[in-house]
Parts: C-alpha cells; structure tokens; sequence
C-alpha cells in the first residue's frame, strides 16, 4: 500500500487520538469495510490492511481498509476529506469511499 502525505496525517491523529481514549464506537472494528474480512481471525500478517493494536483492551482495529477506505472518520481527526463517506452494511458504497479517501 502506498501512503501519501494526506493518509499519513491521516493515520497520525488517528492513533493520536485512539491512544488518547478519544475515539470509539461503530467505526472502531477489527471487520475490513473494503473485504468484509474480520483480520483477528487471519492468521500471520495481514497484507494491504493497515491495523492499530489496543494492547491494553487486547482489541485490533482496521485504520486503513485493502483497498484504501479510511474507517475513522477524518473529520473527527481534523483531516480535509470532503469526499469522504461513512461506510454502511452496503459494498457498493464502502468501495465509493475507498477511492473517495484517495482524491
Ligand atoms: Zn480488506
């Protein structure tokens, strides 16, 4: 996976933010919205996903999606994303994200 300067901020307040006890909720899931592949049930490394590790409340969650859907939203994290969508139950519109995330 490429990252660029935008997913890289990204990635930063989002861990920021997450080790801060700051976020939580739905968005918050070890479930790859591009995939539909829950990546604590893989064994080994998990390719093309980017991942952040709650050691403390043993908990996995999915930052970055395979195919690049950014799961938090960037807004709460004061990331420019006007493209960006919440992800629903619906495919077709989480991979809409996923190239939306990437303008
Ligand atoms: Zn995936």
């Amino acid at each position: 996976m490429l990252l660029d300067s935008r997913t890289t901020t990204y990635l930063h307040r989002a861990v920021t933010a997450l080790t801060a006890g700051r976020l939580n909720g739905e968005q918050l899931s070890p479930v790859c919205p591009d995939c539909d592949t829950d990546v604590t049930q893989l064994p080994g490394f998990i390719f093309g996903h980017l991942l952040w590790r709650d050691a403390e409340r043993e908990t996995v969650t999915v930052l970055v999606g395979c195919e690049g859907y950014w799961t938090i939203n960037p807004h709460l994290l004061d990331v420019n994303a006007t493209n960006w969508r919440p992800r629903t139950a619906a495919h077709d519109t989480t991979r809409i994200g996923a190239r939306d995330a990437e303008q």
